[in-house]
């Protein structure tokens, strides 16, 4: 049996949910297939991630009408972040106030955000989302694609998004080659309780074998993120909750007092993901299927947001103009439009990782240098401080002049 739609989405995650909210009211028929089931959608458990949303997600989420579901008093401020090296006094130092802005990116958890975006999905006419399927396999054809279901069914749409994670089995289908990194590290993140203020700051020490962060959340809690190689992560992992606790309260230098867990503590292997292109016949990647980001700059999520956007506001003007939005024209459109930034981030980001995680004596040298140059020289601050916020106009004038265009 063969059932039509104008769009399908495959994989109902941040990504995928944010393509969907934003055709919400137009002329078009979406469908979002996801594997999992409707409670690991419509009621996500906490994973313990805080993402660190930009100025410009915080601007696409209001107009996409899923940040007032968000639960605000969840929402904490990212006022200032310093950034450590080691033991050495060499420090830099990113603050709000010096860039005019009330904070440099608001923190949300992840499964807050999850369960906002299908809130808003499920009030929309035009969209349906099927769960507990999996998709097989997509075929492109030059009028439609044929979308495969483990169940044996076959939808036919005029575009395919693919949001199935940096794993992307249908990316593979498809024939989309990508280069992977596998950094041999996992990342270690939990909720804890301590007995000072963290003044909204974030801190970040690149310490020598682990990097060590940590994310303010509301009141006298932070999200604690820590980076082992794959071979210590176990022992960390299974640490009992008193030593855990000794141990981080030690490693921040007792800055915020006795710290005490009060999440789990979740484990993910680090690897990232770039797809070689974006786009096939009748088919465009979005959010981690697109670029896996080693989640260290905090852009995931924010790189996969934009991305939809710059494919949205395309199909949206394909159906203003009653044009084909699965043309090639369109998605080469969109793919010129996401590919060169997410490269950038997504190498620049692995230059980061490489450069504070080495600790040969030249690579130390280097990283001294430049978070010293970084922190003396005004302009370069700046431009890293507008970088990461994405609050200013100059740093992303074309993505700007995209958004404004609508
Ligand atoms: C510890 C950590 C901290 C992070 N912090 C930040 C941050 O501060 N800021 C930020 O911007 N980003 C951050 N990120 C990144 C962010 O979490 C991801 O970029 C984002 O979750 C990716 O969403 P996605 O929808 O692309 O993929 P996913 O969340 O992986 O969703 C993919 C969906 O597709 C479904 N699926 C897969 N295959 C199929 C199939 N064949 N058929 C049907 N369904 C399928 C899956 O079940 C899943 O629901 C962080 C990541 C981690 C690990």
């Amino acid at each position: 049996m063969q059932i039509n739609y104008d769009i399908v989405i495959i994989g109902a995650g941040p990504a995928g949910l944010s393509f969907a909210c934003s055709m919400i009211g137009f002329n078009t028929k979406v469908l979002v297939i996801e594997k999992a089931n409707i409670d690991a959608i419509s009621k996500p458990n906490p994973d313990g991630r805080e993402i660190a949303l930009t100025h410009l997600s915080l601007g696409i989420l209001q107009k996409l009408g899923v940040w007032s579901l968000v639960e605000q008093k969840e929402v904490s401020l990212l006022k200032e972040a310093k950034v450590f090296d080691g033991g050495s006094p060499s420090l830099l130092n990113f603050k709000s106030k010096a860039s005019g802005v009330e904070a440099l990116g608001y923190l949300v958890p992840n499964y807050q955000l999850r369960q906002a975006l299908y809130r808003r999905v499920e009030q929309a006419k035009n969209i349906t989302i099927m769960t507990d399927v999996l998709v097989e396999d997509v075929t492109n054809h030059e009028s439609y694609s044929d979308v495969l279901l483990a169940n044996g069914k076959t939808i036919v749409a005029k575009l395919v998004v693919a949001a199935d994670s940096r794993f992307s089995n249908i990316r593979r289908k498809v024939g989309i080659p990508a280069i992977m990194k596998d950094f041999s590290k996992v990342m270690i993140v939990t909720t804890m309780r301590h007995e000072k203020s963290h003044n909204n700051i974030a801190l970040e020490y690149f310490d020598y074998g682990q990097t060590l962060a940590l994310l303010p959340m509301v009141g006298y809690e932070s999200s604690v993120v820590l980076t082992l190689d794959t071979q210590n992560s176990k022992a960390m992992l299974n640490m009992n909750e008193k030593n855990f606790n000794a141990r981080m309260t030690k490693d921040f230098k007792d800055e915020l007092g006795k710290m005490t867990q009060v999440g789990e503590r979740h484990a993910y292997p680090l690897i990232g993901v770039h797809a070689k292109t974006l786009v096939a016949e009748r088919f465009a990647l979005i959010g981690d299927a697109a670029v896996g980001m080693h989640p260290v700059t905090a852009h995931g999520f924010n790189l996969g947001l934009r991305g939809q956007d710059i494919l949205a506001t395309l199909v949206k003007e394909a159906l203003m103009h009653k044009q084909d939005i699965g043309s090639q024209f369109l998605l080469k459109r969109f793919e010129k439009k996401q590919i060169y930034l997410s490269k950038m981030m997504f190498f620049g980001t692995n230059g980061i990782v490489a450069l504070f995680t080495n600790d040969t004596p030249v690579v130390k040298q280097i990283r001294r240098f430049v978070l010293n140059f970084a922190e003396r020289f005004p302009p370069i601050k700046r431009l890293i401080t507008n970088h990461l916020t994405e609050a200013s106009e100059s740093t992303f004038p074309t993505l700007k002049k995209i958004l404004m265009n609508k």
